[in-house]
């Protein structure tokens, strides 16, 4: 048995870093790829369909493994302190990564849309809470700006090492099915992760993409077999909040899956390359379709993920019924962040499944009954 210590020790041949950097971890990684058991019946569609949980992260979602390698290397190049815009759990990473490393964390965050787990994951790891009276998008202009002249590391998806992190969710998936999916579909908010992932399928596949453009010679194409095969990569935003389907920048992004409220994103470039090069495609869906797939998920097979994790299911969801994504594929979909930190979005419509009744055996028995 040997203890598992998160994605740099387990990819430090496949990362940029140092050999004497010292890892800064908290264990991330080696998620649970599920296979969805219940809902392909339930839904009438036919294909194997797993989801990447990235939920049970050390912080609740998929920005730890860009985190860990992103603040690994401000710490080796000498920061005393980092910065992001974030619309929650970038904010919660950083927060919780840079109490590991011992610096400071400073984290800009919109105004009311930030859900309140995550709020509370900035705070009670330290981070300097700067709620700006604007969305993320004024969030990311000004730490841009800020960074230009304080000593301040930004650790959002534009520092390339974020996307070299989260690439190894490709590895895990690729090491667990023995070969890449036909079809990974995810949310999309800056587009960071969709990129990500394709430069680890890339890499799996040992076939250049455009996409890995910062570290062309971080490659090491050995390890993984000689398979070729990549995915056609799949992203999905939510209908108030979707720049990749209007060809441009959303001025007023709406959405109650906040985590993808974005409308100017960041890897507009990276994306359309991946988009190109996979042969995959850009969707929307609205926000009750969302919802009523995180509930559906969470009810039927007992994952509970956030909303803006839930869209890629809903969107796979909708694309098979449609035959875009036909019968019979291997099709993953990455479930981003948990559930458990935007609880407001269950609550909010009352506690239903709640029964109250007097603290005796006859009553309880009753409400089991009448249930059974
Ligand atoms: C950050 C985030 C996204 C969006 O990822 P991008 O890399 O910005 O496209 C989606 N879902 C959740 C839960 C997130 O935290």
């Amino acid at each position: 048995m040997s203890r598992y210590t998160g994605i740099i020790e387990a990819y430090r041949n496949r990362l940029p870093l140092d050999l004497e950097a010292r890892a800064i971890s908290l264990g991330e990684g080696r998620t649970p790829l599920i296979r969805l058991e219940n809902l392909p019946r339930l839904e009438s569609v036919e294909a194997d369909i797993y989801v990447k949980f990235e939920g049970v992260n050390p912080t609740g979602s998929f920005k730890d493994r860009g985190m860990t390698v992103a603040v690994t290397q401000a710490v080796h190049e000498g920061s005393r302190a980092i910065i992001c815009a974030s619309t929650g759990n970038t904010s919660a990473a950083a927060a919780a990564y840079a109490a590991r490393a011992g610096i400071k964390a400073f984290v800009l965050i919109p105004e009311g849309k930030i859900a309140l787990g995550k709020l509370a994951q900035a705070i009670v790891h330290g981070a300097t809470v700067v709620q700006i009276r604007g969305n993320f998008d004024d969030g990311m202009r000004l730490v841009k700006e800020v960074a230009q002249t304080a000593p301040v590391a930004i650790v959002n998806s534009i520092n390339p090492y974020r996307l070299q992190g989260q690439k190894t969710a490709a590895f895990e998936i690729v090491e667990a099915l023995g070969r890449a999916p036909d079809f990974h579909c995810l949310p999309v908010g800056n587009a960071g992760n969709i990129t990500a992932h394709w430069i680890g399928y890339s890499e799996c596949a040992g076939l250049e993409s455009g996409a890995c453009a910062h570290f062309p010679d971080s490659w090491d194409f050995s390890g993984f077999g000689t398979q070729r095969k990549r995915p056609r990569m799949v992203g999905y935003q939510a209908a108030g909040s979707a720049p990749f389907l209007r060809g441009g920048p959303v001025h007023n992004p709406e959405t109650v899956a906040t985590a993808i409220r974005i409308g100017n994103p960041q890897s507009w470039d990276l994306a359309w390359k991946v988009h190109e090069e996979s042969h995959g495609w850009f969707d929307e869906l609205e926000d009750a379709e969302i919802l009523a797939t995180q509930r559906l998920l969470a009810e039927r097979e007992g994952v509970f993920c956030e909303p803006a994790s839930a869209s890629s299911l809903a969107g796979a969801l909708r694309d098979l019924k449609q035959g875009k994504i036909p019968a019979g594929s291997t099709v993953v979909c990455t479930l981003t962040g948990n559930g458990m930190k935007d609880p407001d979005v269950i609550l909010k419509n009352g506690l239903t499944g709640l029964v109250e009744v007097d603290a005796e055996r006859g009553a309880v028995e009753r409400a089991l009954l009448e249930r059974l």
